[in-house]
């Protein structure tokens, strides 16, 4: 690495030396406005192996806590190396070429870092420390699943159209599948994963094929238990599913009762609201109509 590279921690450690500043103060004033641009995995790896140690004084914790780190402009100053092995880790099956950028840095504490939509906290005061967070640039809430749910359960779960919820209860049921049905075929839990689906599915009036997505893809195709199974388990497979049906049924009614309640159990025209007004009506609105014109407003 070249040796005047003009980093926002060099510059920062030249400001504090002049001016007696704080080190995170004058890193915080340094990056300001200068927000470093995208740069390949292959670049971030290269970096890794081969850039020297930094040898500043680690602003948030004592030296015999603080992680070996090294200066990577791009990531806005210096970051410990095994966490960037971590993050290199996670995004494994991506080529060199893939790009990342830096979203933000709270000076010498965590960063948040974008690949590919997918975003990821790395701690800077410890070492191994990386979590992906829910996908909506800025929301510091974990996913439900980083791999097959990617939005917070709290708040950018329910927003995702039909479509995509139905791909992520997919991709939810296959995992699932994969990972319990080899002992037993009709004992895949859906889980609060499956719930939270739910809950946000009846918030896009998508949970009839949120619900068939999720037991398919857990279980089987209606229409193919008896062709996939044979005898005692195909019984045990079909039950399996109707007792899940049923209680996706009950979810959805609780999460109907609770959006119902949120919105103080009227509609924005101040009719009182109905139990189900109609399979495309929010659960929010007294009819189709109430929820066209506030949804175009
Ligand atoms: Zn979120
Ligand atoms: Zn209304």
């Amino acid at each position: 690495m070249p040796r005047h590279q003009n980093t926002a921690a060099q510059r920062a450690r030249q400001a504090q030396r002049e001016t007696g500043g704080k080190y995170t103060a004058e890193l915080r004033k340094a990056q300001a406005g200068s927000r470093p641009g995208p740069f390949t995995l292959g670049q971030l790896l290269t970096a890794c192996g081969t850039a020297p140690d930094w040898t500043g004084e680690h602003p948030v914790v004592d030296p015999e806590w603080a992680p070996e780190m090294f200066d990577f402009a791009s990531l806005g100053g210096p970051v410990p190396y095994s966490t960037v092995l971590l993050l290199l880790g996670l995004l494994a099956p991506t080529g060199r070429s893939t790009e990342l950028e830096l979203e933000s840095r709270n000076g010498f504490h965590s960063l948040i870092v974008v690949c590919d939509g997918r975003r990821f906290e790395m701690v800077l005061s410890q070492d191994d420390y990386v979590t992906e967070r829910c996908r909506v640039p800025g929301c510091e809430l974990s996913p439900v699943s980083a791999h097959s749910i990617p939005y917070c359960a709290h708040q950018h779960l329910a927003k995702r159209s039909e479509d995509e919820l139905v791909e992520m209860a997919t991709a939810w049921g296959n995992a699932q599948r994969e990972e319990f049905s080899a002992r037993n075929p009709a004992a895949v839990p859906l889980g609060e994963e499956g719930d939270h689906l739910i809950a946000a599915a009846v918030a896009q009036c998508a949970f009839f094929p949120v619900q068939a997505a999720l037991i398919a893809s857990a279980y089987e195709r209606p229409d193919m238990v008896d062709v996939v199974y044979f005898g005692e388990q195909a019984v045990e497979v079909q039950h399996a599913m109707d007792s899940e049906y049923f209680r996706l049924m009950r979810v959805s009614q609780a999460a109907h009762r609770r959006i119902q309640k949120l919105a103080g159990g009227r509609c924005a025209c101040g009719a009182a609201l109905q139990i189900v007004a109609g399979p495309k009506v929010p659960p929010q609105f007294c009819s189709a109509a109430c929820a066209g014109v506030v949804g175009r407003r």
